[in-house]
């Protein structure tokens, strides 16, 4: 930990003021770099959903999202949850971002996605996403808990590790988990990973447009609360080189068709229809993906399509619960841990359901 000072004791003080019936709402979208951006609007009264939310804007110039002469980027709000910083009838906005002329901002993945879920409602179109990320030390810029000079020991005793040396940061894990529960993302689960300072937590099952919103809500919580300990988060797919696993986050699908008596054979045929277009998804399975599709640390790689029962080393893993009961769901762990969720599971219900002639 770095000099940093918590002022938490103090700001307590501050934050049990009354708010004379003021809401403050925290409007949340994604920048032109893949990352989080928010700010902070009064409302004189609760909202009770998003059509209670005023729309809003912001200098898109300085998130990259538009040019200088015409900067205006417009915030229409999507999914409310629950403020686990504020409390009360406190709420963060998840937005979408939208230019002066009306069309979706180039960053703006939702819009399409949402358009792909709805054509394909009737399917009933279930993901669970498996978000793996590293907590980096703000002053070394190195992984949380690596020693200053060096590395640490080898991989191997860090995966779902207890006892001080084998895990770094669980508080943080602690906190968010909780967080996410509190806000209504649909957390199902948390572990410790592979490398040291590395961790997963699990959004899931969550229905079509409802993975991309939650996963998204996530991740802002994340790294709200790892700025709480003075601790970043990096989610790069390869944010260390060499002998340590990358980052990944596997994108588990089912429709109810698979999920029904039999369903292995519809999670078949998803698989053939998504092999047939395997660089496609690949263009949108996340940046730098190539660092970590190697063939090695648990992949399969990048350059061809594969799958397996309960295969690790594979593009897409049928679990091997799934085979036995003859339905369920497939895990495609091609996704990279940067991926945009809404391009991940559009194209996925896409290339699974849409009619072949
Ligand atoms: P792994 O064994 O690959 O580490 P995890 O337990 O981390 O698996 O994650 C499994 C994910 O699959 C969870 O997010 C869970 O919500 C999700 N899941 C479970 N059943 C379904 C289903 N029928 N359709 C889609 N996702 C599902
Ligand atoms: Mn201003
Ligand atoms: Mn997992
Ligand atoms: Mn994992
Ligand atoms: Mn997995």
């Amino acid at each position: 930990m770095s000099a940093y000072r918590s002022y938490a004791p103090l700001l307590d003080k501050y934050m049990s003021l009354d708010q004379k019936g003021n809401v403050q709402a925290e409007y949340v979208w994604i920048d032109g770099a893949n990352n989080l951006r928010s700010k902070t609007k009064t409302l004189s009264a609760p909202a009770k959903s998003i059509d209670d939310l005023p729309e809003w804007n912001f200098d898109g110039s300085s998130t990259g999202q538009s040019e200088g002469h015409d900067s205006d980027v417009l915030l229409k709000p999507a999914a409310l949850y629950a403020d686990p910083f504020r409390g009360g009838d406190n709420i963060l906005v998840l937005c979408e971002t939208y230019n002066p002329d009306g069309t979706p901002n180039m960053t703006n993945y939702r819009h399409s996605c949402r358009k792909v879920m709805d054509s394909y409602a009737d399917a009933h179109p279930w993901f669970g996403i498996e978000q793996e990320y590293m907590l980096i030390d703000v002053d070394t810029l190195k992984p949380y808990g690596w020693p200053k000079g060096g590395f640490p020991e080898p991989q191997g005793k860090y995966y779902c590790g207890v006892g001080a040396g084998k895990v770094f940061g669980r508080d943080i894990v602690e906190a968010h988990y909780r967080a996410c529960l509190y806000a209504g993302v649909n957390c199902s689960g948390v572990n410790a990973e592979v490398a040291p300072g590395q961790w997963e937590y699990q959004v899931g099952p969550c229905e079509g447009i409802t993975m991309g919103d939650d996963l998204w809500m996530s991740r802002y919580l994340l790294n709200r609360v790892a700025e709480d300990f003075d601790v970043a988060v990096s989610i790069h797919p390869k944010p260390v080189a060499g002998d340590w696993n990358g980052a990944g986050c596997h994108t588990n699908y089912s429709t109810a068709a698979m999920r029904e008596e039999g369903g292995i054979k519809a999670i078949e045929d998803a698989i053939n229809k998504m092999s047939l277009r395997h660089n496609e998804h690949i263009a949108v399975y996340g940046e730098d993906n190539d660092l970590r599709l190697t063939g090695r640390h648990e992949t399969g790689h990048i350059g061809s399509f594969s799958y397996g029962v309960a295969n690790r080393g594979a593009s897409i893993r049928i679990p091997r619960h799934v085979a036995k009961e003859g339905k369920g769901y497939l895990e495609d762990r091609r996704p990279a841990s940067n991926i945009d969720p809404y391009r991940v599971t559009a194209i996925i219900v896409e290339s699974s359901l849409a009619p072949t002639n």
